[in-house]
């Protein structure tokens, strides 16, 4: 099948190509109604990224129908809606047998990719055992947060009490987001710290507590937390979120900080307090399988995280926006 799709063929450089795409024995070719931004395409259109040499499809978050259905492929006919994260673990590896999932193997070797398109490839394995019919009332753009929400339950489930607790969210961006409505709906009290204040009134709408994180912020902070859900990446953020743990808490390291990145502390308050530092990446079935229970409820308000709707030929636009730091998650309608 012959369709648009944008390429990344150069650090900020989209072109809207011509290309060919042909679901193989066992995928699914998707018909993309709903592609949504995230700070990974960000970065990747910044930079480049060393698994994706130029010229690369781009976009990651995505629903959809099917158009066509690969030779073998299960379970799925045209017309069907489909929702799909990412990846599916190879259930062989050592971590896989394991139950670690998210760290399996060879997580990535087949992987949804090239969402900002008309059509999108869901390669044989995600398409056998992560992808799920989209119930009709729930809209495409919010279909298409399974991947980055399985992200957000994995890392709540290993850093977080399981009864209510005290969670700050540290960061407000999209991902903090998912975070703070998550962790509410699950019954925490939930704080969200950030710079810009001008988020910071997004969820003061929305009920919760907030802290502006300027300066010595944690020294005025007038509580301990439970778990730290670290979502901003920023390195003062990090020791920020240890001076606030309480005794027995989590720090947990969501957003991927730089390779090298030195962390220090006080390894006396981590034995006597029993404090713990954790990372969490990406997510298992299990993970999938609860956003998608969440997704379905519709019970999460996820109007404020969605905050425009584009043609695909605006794609360039809304990079821009992002770039200026404008708004939180876009969705793109391919038609
Ligand atoms: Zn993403
Ligand atoms: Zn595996």
């Amino acid at each position: 099948m012959r369709h648009r799709a944008y390429l990344l063929t150069a650090p900020r450089r989209l072109e809207l190509a011509e290309v060919e795409t042909a679901p193989g024995p066992g995928d699914l070719l998707v018909r993309v109604r709903a592609a949504l931004t995230c700070g990974t395409d960000t970065k990747m259109y910044l930079r480049g990224h060393a698994k994706f040499p130029f010229p690369s499809r781009f976009g990651h978050e995505m629903s959809g129908t099917v158009e066509a259905v690969g030779e073998g492929a299960g379970g799925f006919a045209p017309g069907d809606a489909v929702m799909v994260p990412v990846s599916a673990p190879c259930l062989a590896c050592d971590p896989c047998r394991r139950g670690r999932e998210n760290l399996c193997t060879t997580l990535f070797d087949a992987k949804v990719w090239g969402a900002f398109a008309e059509f999108c490839l869901i390669p044989a394995r995600v398409a056998a055992l992560q992808t799920f019919p989209k119930p009709k009332d729930l809209p495409f753009a919010e279909a298409a947060l399974l991947d980055p929400l399985a992200s957000v339950l994995q890392a709540q489930d290993s850093a977080a009490p399981p009864s209510p607790s005290r969670l700050l969210v540290l960061g407000g961006g999209p991902m903090g987001y998912l975070h703070a409505v998550t962790a509410r709906h699950h019954g925490h009290a939930v704080t969200v710290a950030d710079l810009n204040s001008g988020r910071l009134e997004i969820f003061q709408g929305l009920g919760f507590s907030v802290i502006e994180a300027a300066g010595a912020w944690e020294d005025g902070a007038a509580e301990a937390f439970d778990a730290v859900m670290e979502c901003s990446g920023a390195p003062a953020a990090f020791a920020s979120g240890l001076r606030v743990l309480a005794p027995g808490g989590t720090l947990c390291l969501f957003a991927g900080p730089p390779a090298g990145q030195a962390l220090t502390f006080d390894s006396a308050a981590l034995h006597y307090k029993h404090q713990r530092v954790a990372g969490s990446f990406h997510y298992g079935r299990m993970a999938v399988s609860a956003a998608r229970a969440l997704l379905v409820e519709r019970t999460l308000p996820l109007g404020p995280l969605l905050t425009g709707t584009y043609p695909l030929e605006q794609f360039p636009l809304v990079m821009e926006k992002i770039l200026a730091g404008e708004g939180m998650k876009y969705v793109i309608e391919p038609g």
